[in-house]
């Protein structure tokens, strides 16, 4: 339910740059094609091998083999790779990289955002993953209740609600899944390349909450394909959106299971959202938000992320994706201290509170928990960088939160 304030926010999206992002793959892949022919042999980069010709079309066109050398261009030095001189295919799209053992299954659009479908899915996995690792006592109240899709992407929201039967859900929108995605992609680039996206890209955002709210795709300088299409950070970038989106579908099935809806959502299970009716929804459950509620959800959401992905086969969960969830909404409020689209954060835990709450939860679980690994247990991975000397503990305190792990 925090989330019906700090991510509703549904001023932030008026525009709907990300949907150009996500659903304007052509463009996107047309400009990223065009990029690639420069970048000689990038390991991991897909489509930086030559694309196969098809057989029996002309040099030139699309599919066809390249055109002779330009005249006059001089002949690249002896060991070079020779310097293209035909775009590729238009509109192919580039090896768009593949979830390894899963052949042919896209994850990513040509620019590297996580493609819709694609995390409305692996949402639809966590939620259940994290129902079936809950007490059973807890298990119960919550195991028939739906995740929901609105398909807004104006509106950036999560939250735990019920229909006008008080009938139950917890509803992610598309916004919301897009502004995780670009937190994540911003992030992963980061670690992965040193680079600063992901402050940049925080403050670009708050100068444009000047009179209305309104959220950005990643500037173009972002969008360089050796970066963003790097396996290392397309493999890292959906590290962070698991983490992310599992801290908020962990907090908002709390709010359920612990009962803070309580008398305002009391028909059971199975909840249905009408298009355009998920603000609406949202109002309805804001006298059941208060403090005490928001900071226990936020425990029993931690520690349910926790002990859900030390089932995942390769990487193990940390709280640094909630970190940046909560970071990311700190940073822009401080960049634009009064826009309209932060009114419903106050009446919400200010970040200073969630942070450390998100930290000692996941620190004491870890206490509680010896010998299992989050993040895979080193900085990089975990966005939890530890501190030296901290006796018992696994993973100490970041010294700055939400801050890149220092290099
Ligand atoms: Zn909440």
């Amino acid at each position: 339910m925090c989330e019906v304030h700090e991510m509703s926010l549904r001023s932030i999206l008026r525009r709907t740059f990300l949907g150009t992002a996500l659903a304007g793959i052509g463009l996107w892949a047309a400009s990223a094609t065009a990029q690639i022919p420069g970048v000689p042999g990038v390991p991991g980069l897909p489509g930086a091998t030559p694309t196969p010709t098809i057989p029996g079309i002309p040099p030139g066109m699309p599919g066809g083999p390249p055109t002779s050398p330009i005249p006059g261009l001089p002949a690249p030095p002896a060991g070079m790779p020779p310097i293209p001189t035909s775009l590729p295919a238009p509109g192919g799209t580039p090896g768009v990289p593949s979830i390894p053992g899963l052949p042919g299954l896209k994850l990513f659009s040509p620019t590297g955002a996580l493609l819709m479908p694609v995390m409305k899915d692996e949402a639809k996995k966590i939620y259940q993953k994290e129902i079936d690792a809950l007490a059973a006592s807890k298990k119960s109240q919550v195991e028939k209740i739906p995740l929901l899709f609105e398909d807004n992407k104006a509106e950036i929201n999560a939250f735990a609600g019920c229909d006008d039967t008080g009938k139950t859900f917890v509803v992610v929108t598309a916004g919301m899944y897009q502004m995780l995605d670009l937190m994540a992609q911003t992030k992963a680039t980061d670690e992965t390349f040193g680079t600063g996206y992901y402050d940049e890209y925080i403050k670009e955002l708050a100068k444009q909450q000047e009179g209305k709210a309104q959220i950005l795709p990643l500037p173009p300088g972002m969008l360089d394909p050796t970066k963003s299409l790097d396996q290392r950070k397309l493999k890292r970038q959906r590290e962070i959106f698991d983490e992310a989106i599992a801290y908020v579908l962990g907090h908002e099935l709390a709010h359920h299971y612990m009962g803070h809806l309580g008398s305002v959502c009391s028909g059971g299970a199975g909840g249905t959202i009408k298009p355009g009716d998920v603000i609406r929804l949202a109002k309805k459950v804001v006298p059941a938000v208060n403090q005490a509620n928001e900071i226990q959800s936020d425990v029993e959401g931690v520690n349910n992320l926790l002990s859900t992905g030390q089932n995942e086969p390769d990487y193990k969960w940390s709280e640094g994706g909630a970190l940046i969830v909560i970071d990311f909404f700190k940073k822009l409020r401080d960049l634009h201290p009064g826009a309209p689209l932060f009114t419903f954060m106050m009446t919400h835990p200010a970040p200073e509170v969630r942070a450390p709450i998100v930290k000692n939860t996941a620190n004491f679980w870890r206490l509680t928990h010896p010998g299992a690994v989050t993040g895979n247990g080193n900085s990089q991975g975990s966005s939890t960088p530890k501190l030296p000397g901290v006796p018992g503990m696994p993973s100490g305190l970041p010294p700055m939160p939400g801050l890149p792990a220092p290099k």
